[in-house]
């Protein structure tokens, strides 16, 4: 467990947990999960990207052994284990079809894990997850019909419909490709995408484009919309807009209740989320207005969804469905 960070909190003693694990692009953040859907210890390692998806699964592996040795040093026995990966990722199959971060394709993730850990393993899609997490334990309890959105250096969705995550063999939700504007070629090979305009890297990018002066980031961009930086607010409402126009489009189509918005741009909270709800709701005529509010998860919300889904996979109930199969 080499560079290992383990931090321990809670006093729970439960004799039964599951362990979850979020798997980003750049780190991996694990927890070992009460009863209560509570994190008793977590650890936190990078994904070692550069080298490779081999390199990939076997720290995943590694985190998951770990995870286990941290509930057994607790006196808990480790029921399940939910891993959510990033990317296209086909909950039926426990497959992880495609990620362009990580590089992987076609791979039987879900089997990979359990044979290589010996623990029965359940696999999902990171944003999905997020967005279970956020209907069951955050902004969006009790609701039915959520849209999720996470805006950070992508963007990317999941769509709650009467109560089931829309999965489509891992195709579904994939928002930051609905085009929003004729313009900017995407890294998917499209041009106008939402992730094109609104996401934290187009942001910053849009800035430096626009005044020469390049900044760190969309958190420096917000920064200087509020000291009235005109460049700055040009960017943010084509942003906002462009958000405003998606999320029409997913209104009108499948009229979530409420949508949510996580992912490391809704920091910038109200700055982001009274312009987005404004043209929103300025674009519906006859359509149900949506509530739009902003995540309470942060970036707990993968790993807690993992936890979810651990959980439900070892028999609890749980008020949403979450995957069709797992791995053992
Ligand atoms: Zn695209």
């Amino acid at each position: 467990m080499v560079g290992a960070e383990a931090a321990r909190s809670g006093q729970s003693r439960d004799p039964e947990c599951v362990i979850a694990l979020d798997v980003g692009g750049t780190g991996m953040k694990g927890a070992v999960v009460d009863r209560s859907v509570k994190p008793v210890a977590t650890l936190h390692l990078p994904t070692p990207r550069a080298d490779g998806p081999e390199a990939v699964v076997d720290a995943i592996a590694g985190a998951l052994l770990a995870l286990t040795d941290m509930a057994t040093e607790r006196g808990a026995t480790v029921r399940h284990a939910g891993v959510v990966v990033p990317g296209i990722v086909d909950e039926d199959l426990q497959k992880a079809v495609w990620s362009a971060n990580i590089g992987w394709r076609d791979l039987p993730l879900g089997a990979i894990l359990a044979a290589r850990t010996g623990l029965r393993v359940t696999l999902g899609h990171d944003v999905r997850a997020g967005g279970v997490g956020e209907c069951v334990l955050g902004a969006a309890r009790g609701a039915q019909n959520v849209l999720f959105v996470a805006v950070g250096t992508g963007i990317a969705a999941a769509l709650v419909c009467d109560g089931r995550p829309v999965r489509s063999g891992g195709f579904a939700g994939e928002l930051g490709h609905v085009v929003v504007r004729a313009g900017t070629a995407c890294a998917c090979g499209g041009t106008g995408c939402l992730e094109t305009v609104a996401s934290a890297s187009a942001i910053a990018t849009a800035y430096g484009a626009r005044t020469g002066r390049s900044v760190a980031g969309a958190a420096d961009v917000a920064a200087l919309v509020e000291t009235g930086d005109r460049a700055a607010r040009a960017v943010w409402s084509s942003a906002t807009e462009g958000l405003a126009e998606a999320l029409a489009a997913v209104t009108t189509l499948v009229a979530p209740e409420l949508i949510v918005v996580g992912g490391g741009l809704a920091e910038a909270d109200r700055l982001l989320l009274d312009p987005v709800r404004d043209g929103l709701t300025a674009r519906l005529t006859f359509q149900r207005v949506p509530l739009l509010v902003r995540a309470e998860l942060g970036d707990r919300a993968g790993c807690l969804g993992a936890g979810l889904m651990a959980w439900q996979a070892a028999g609890h109930r749980i008020p949403i469905t979450l995957t069709g199969a797992s791995s053992s």
